[in-house]
């Protein structure tokens, strides 16, 4: 089972289920909405700390969960990046994705993806030089449009 986090103004529990069920036949339950701890926000940058909001997300006390995903609608960083569209600590078993700069008309298309990007982290795998599966990194998201909502041969065999 994977529990559904997000920020006040998101509705996006029925699409994020959608796509954790077809694509890993995970269960995802909704928890109620978050808010981000205070110290997430760096005012120097103007942004969130993505690996704060990870932390205090995994921090909180949920038993019978396996994995924990977390949908925020503002500008996300980590070290030594410009922006991040999202983030997975697979030990915590924890990831976050922002919905921020995926706007466009294709918006759910990309939250899509990339949440099943950071739930591919999640299950151990690292990035992938195929351009068109879902675990090649995405620095703009023409890199996300440009990919497949599916994992290339060899990710799919790591993952079985
Ligand atoms: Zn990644
Ligand atoms: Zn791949």
């Amino acid at each position: 089972m994977i529990r559904v986090y997000q920020q006040e103004t998101l509705d996006l529990f029925d699409l994020v289920k959608d796509v954790v069920k077809d694509s890993f036949s995970l269960v995802a339950q909704n928890q109620r909405h978050i808010t981000l701890p205070e110290s997430s926000y760096n005012p120097l940058r103007q942004q969130y700390d993505a690996a704060a909001i990870l932390h205090d997300i995994a921090a909180k006390k949920d038993k019978d969960v396996d994995y924990k995903l977390c949908l925020v609608n503002v500008d996300i960083y980590a070290q030594n990046m410009n922006f991040i569209f999202g983030l997975a600590n697979p030990i915590r078993k924890t990831a976050v994705v922002s919905t921020y700069r995926l706007n466009g008309d294709n918006i759910k298309e990309r939250i899509a993806k990339e949440v099943v990007h950071e739930i591919g982290h999640l299950l151990g795998l690292g990035h992938c030089v195929n351009d068109k599966c879902i675990m090649h990194f995405s620095n703009t998201v023409k890199d996300t449009d440009q990919k497949e909502q599916i994992f290339c041969k060899n990710c799919r065999k790591q993952i079985e």
